[in-house]
């Protein structure tokens, strides 16, 4: 089956085996082998697969109508979701836009804050500022915010090159500071970045409250949170959390940002958002910003997809369940285990530099030396093939290049929220 020819490319060739079915944290191929879905694919799957109240209210939704364009129709799914994403998010966060991915998700947040500045007079503002490492897609726009090498690289004469400053790998650093001095001391950098670019120029700052795939799971100190809110607070930038990855209940909470009780002005959700039950993701912000774009003529922004009664069936069905079956807890509580096992690998493998995480969201970092922190020779590629290993013995990780994306290797273990003690 896996010989078969394929017309088909994704990154590459590299066909792997046809996928046969889902079902809770296990997927089976067509061969009969079954994987433990380590990585919920990209971080997707936090329901697991082939939920039952999903799948009948899909059905459901399906047997009355699939689609209905939101500018001819209002649909109780969408309107439902959006009420109840208000209802799961921290209060200010109370107006809704609905897209199908994360790329959408993040453009439509900067595309929001901008027309939101125009109404107050600011058309100057025009500049997002974002971290080096990160990840917020990869259509020019969100690519022009991400910072990883290799995926700009080529496309680099296209964008404006939008400004980055260090995101807090403080794990890295090896000076004498405080956590809390780390932490503030990487949240000046924007405001030494915001100076440097000219206050009324710049727009918003984007970053993912822990880190996704490019930085591996990387959790800031405490005071890097609040101080950040602070410096766009004091310059009058909006601050937009990419929770994509980390939103919908995958670190413990349904937004990431809650664990610092720090509210964003704008948040972009997808993956768990739709778990893999349909291609679907949400800016949620204030209706401070909202209502005076919709005053003003409206958002000049829409996807056609975006909205459409059966995506948002699935995700209605998604937060539902999460509530329900107490997903989110059993998030925190399950990567307590999932960090306790880890820490006692790293114990045993010196080659392990780092272990980090919250939530279900963990990563390990390999390096060459614990002490100094030197990374693996990148040649070695030690994540790409450790991710093999795992794969034909029926564990599925994930890994990317840590550091920028030119060295560094680290994988992410970020099962499915319904995962058990003695399935981790
Ligand atoms: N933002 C973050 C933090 C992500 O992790 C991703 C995808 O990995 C994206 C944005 C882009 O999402 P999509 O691939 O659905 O466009």
């Amino acid at each position: 089956m896996t010989d078969a020819p394929s017309y088909l490319f994704y990154q590459s060739r590299n066909p792997r085996p046809f996928l046969d079915r889902g079902e809770g944290i296990y997927l089976f191929d067509e061969n009969g082998k079954r994987y433990i879905d380590g990585s919920s694919g990209a971080m997707v799957s936090n329901i697991g697969h082939s939920n039952p109240r999903v799948l009948a209210k899909m059905k459901a939704q399906m047997d009355k109508a699939t689609f209905g364009y939101r500018l001819h129709f209002r649909t109780h799914p969408s309107e439902d979701l959006a009420a109840k994403t208000v209802q799961m998010t921290p209060e200010g966060l109370d107006r809704v836009f609905f897209v199908s991915g994360g790329s959408e998700a993040v453009e439509s947040a900067v595309k929001l804050a901008r027309q939101y500045a125009l109404t107050q007079g600011q058309g100057t503002r025009h500049k997002v500022i974002s971290r080096f490492p990160s990840y917020h897609g990869c259509t020019f726009g969100a690519l022009d915010l991400t910072g990883y090498a290799p995926l700009r690289e080529p496309f680099a004469l296209m964008m404006e090159g939008m400004p980055k400053v260090a995101a807090p790998m403080t794990y890295l650093d090896r000076d004498n500071l405080t956590e809390e001095a780390r932490g503030l001391k990487y949240a000046d950098l924007l405001r030494d970045k915001i100076l440097a670019e000219g206050p009324d120029t710049v727009l918003a700052f984007l970053m993912e409250p822990v880190g996704g795939a490019s930085t591996g799971a990387l959790v800031a100190p405490d005071s890097y949170y609040t101080r950040v809110r602070e410096i766009c607070d004091e310059f009058g930038v909006l601050l937009i959390h990419d929770e994509v990855m980390t939103g919908a209940g995958r670190t413990g909470r349904f937004l990431a940002s809650e664990h610092w009780g720090v509210t964003p002005d704008i948040v972009a959700l997808s993956k768990g958002f739709g778990a893999g039950y349909a291609p679907l993701g949400a800016i949620v912000a204030g209706a401070r910003l909202v209502e005076p774009v919709l005053d003003a003529g409206g958002f000049l922004h829409g996807f056609t997809y975006a909205g459409n009664p059966l995506a948002c069936s699935a995700g209605l069905a998604v937060l539902e369940e999460l509530e329900e079956q107490n997903l989110i807890e059993n998030a925190a509580r399950m990567g307590d285990v999932l960090m306790d096992e880890l820490r006692a690998l790293m114990d045993r493998y010196p080659f392990i530099g780092d272990l980090r995480g919250k939530g279900l969201l963990t990563a390990f970092e390999f390096v060459a030396d614990r002490s100094t922190m030197e990374p693996l020779e990148p040649s070695l590629n030690a994540h790409d093939r450790l991710v093999e290993l795992a794969y034909q013995r029926g564990l599925i990780i994930y890994s990317r290049r840590t550091r920028g994306g030119t060295k560094g290797d680290h994988f992410l273990v970020a099962p499915p929220l319904i995962i058990t003690e003695g399935q981790i």
